[in-house]
């Protein structure tokens, strides 16, 4: 799917090459967009590394203002290559550095392209840049070719997304509501500036100002979201679990539903870093916030507490069963962290972790007022200690009597086997 859409681009480009359709006015603008994207990529890298200290978010470049600009005023051939320029420039100054694969930055570059060509398109059905000023024939114009911009866009990217992980969330496809809003203000400000460069060209200057301020609030945006996400395993940090947890006690005691917490603990983990070392540590906790997540739905809320302790927030359970509910999911992630084999580059060369285990505690929460996210994290923190005595890799659920683990034979035995020796590698 990817080669399709940088066939098709590439064909396109041929064609607007062979029509190449030039004048010294459209190459000196032309050369203005891209020295103005080159200026624009070199003070954003500065902001760019604030971010980069903040987590490993990816870059979410405003270039489309130029690459905007571009499609809206010139021909074909230089609007092309007034982004392939920048793209170039990004790519030196930004991506390769960032370890970026190169075949990714085709692809993206192959999709502004594709969005370009849109623009172009409908620029050219309306009659082109002078029916700008013809009032609401020039508007109309304007908001259809930002819209098509920003269409093909998501569109490539989502259908691309689509094909290569079926399953795929809206926010998969598309983004996230907020990332497609500044995109958005970006082709706004690029119509702008198309507008204002076909009075002069030296209007470019005025669109740094408030490009560069939207590209501080992606970074607000960003370090906002950094602050309540765990860098390690892009878990909800403590204080943010603890925030949402505080909100859904008070929604699940409003409708009466049932609401479940589990606090897990991994067992010997100090083994593992006193084996291994902590950078292999580190990957073990990763593999098993994504076993944790997988295990649960989507709107239940996964933190780590801290160390290699996690804990869950189970809203919406079926009242009847809230319970059996709780103790099988509980079950599920106790299980799956047994099956978890995490490959990890050692001192010693790359090996694979296996044999690790979890232990976890689980309460139902009380809809009695005064109960709070700390005193029902006590419930469940106690039976997490009730399971840890019963040996470890085991579930307890608070007031559900000793409820005997559903383990396999075959784990009892590999247990068994292994508790000694426990996290192992091979
Ligand atoms: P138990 O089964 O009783 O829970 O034993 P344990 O070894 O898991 O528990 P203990 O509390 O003795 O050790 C927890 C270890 O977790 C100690 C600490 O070095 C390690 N740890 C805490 N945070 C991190 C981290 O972010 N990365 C790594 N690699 N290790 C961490
Ligand atoms: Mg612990
Ligand atoms: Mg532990």
């Amino acid at each position: 799917m990817l080669g399709v859409v940088e066939m098709a681009v590439l064909c396109l480009l041929a064609v607007s090459w062979v029509r190449l359709d030039t004048s010294v006015q459209g190459i000196v603008l032309s050369g203005v967009l891209a020295l103005a994207g080159i200026v624009h990529t070199e003070v954003a890298t500065g902001v760019e590394r604030a971010r980069r200290r903040v987590g490993e978010n990816s870059y979410t470049d405003l270039s489309s203002i130029w690459t905007f600009a571009a499609a809206l005023l010139l021909p074909p051939a230089l609007g092309t290559a007034t982004i392939i320029v920048i793209y170039t420039y990004l790519w030196f100054r930004v991506w390769k550095p960032g370890r970026f694969p190169f075949y990714r930055h085709v692809f993206s570059t192959a999709v502004v392209l594709g969005s370009a060509f849109a623009a172009q398109g409908v620029v050219g059905l309306g009659g082109g840049s002078q029916t700008w000023s013809d009032g609401i024939t020039g508007l109309v114009s304007l908001a259809l070719a930002t819209v098509v911009y920003a269409a093909v866009n998501s569109l490539l990217i989502a259908v691309v997304v689509a094909t290569s992980r079926p399953g795929a969330g809206m926010t998969d496809l598309f983004g996230h509501l907020d990332d497609l809003t500044v995109e958005l203000a970006t082709l706004c400000l690029g119509a702008m500036l198309a507008l204002t460069l076909t009075v002069s060209w030296w209007f470019v200057l005025f669109a740094f100002a408030p490009i560069l301020v939207l590209q501080r609030a992606v970074l607000y945006r960003e370090l906002a979201a950094a602050a309540t996400t765990d860098g390690k395993t892009g878990l909800l940090t403590s204080a943010a679990w603890n925030a949402h947890a505080g909100e859904a006690m008070v929604r699940a005691r409003r409708d009466q539903s049932g609401l479940a917490m589990l606090v897990l603990d991994l067992d010997h983990f100090k083994r593992v870093n006193d084996t291994h070392g902590h950078l292999a540590g580190d990957r073990v906790l990763a593999a098993v916030a994504d076993a944790v997540r997988a295990e649960v739905r989507g709107d239940d809320l996964v933190g780590r507490f801290g160390g290699e302790e996690f804990v869950v927030l189970l809203p919406g359970l079926p009242e009847d069963r809230a319970a059996a509910e709780l103790y099988a999911v509980a079950e599920r992630i106790r299980h799956r962290v047994t099956t978890l084999v995490v490959p990890v580059d050692t001192p010693d060369g790359p090996l694979s972790i296996r044999g690790l285990s979890i232990s976890v505690g689980g309460t139902m929460v009380p809809h009695a007022p005064g109960t709070t996210v700390e005193s029902a994290m006590a419930i469940a923190d106690r039976a997490l200690y009730q399971a840890k005595d019963s040996g470890r890799n085991a579930v307890r659920i608070a007031g559900s009597g000793e409820i005997p683990t559903q383990r396999t034979e075959q784990e009892i035995k590999a247990d068994a086997a292994t508790e000694e020796r426990r996290p192992e590698a091979s």
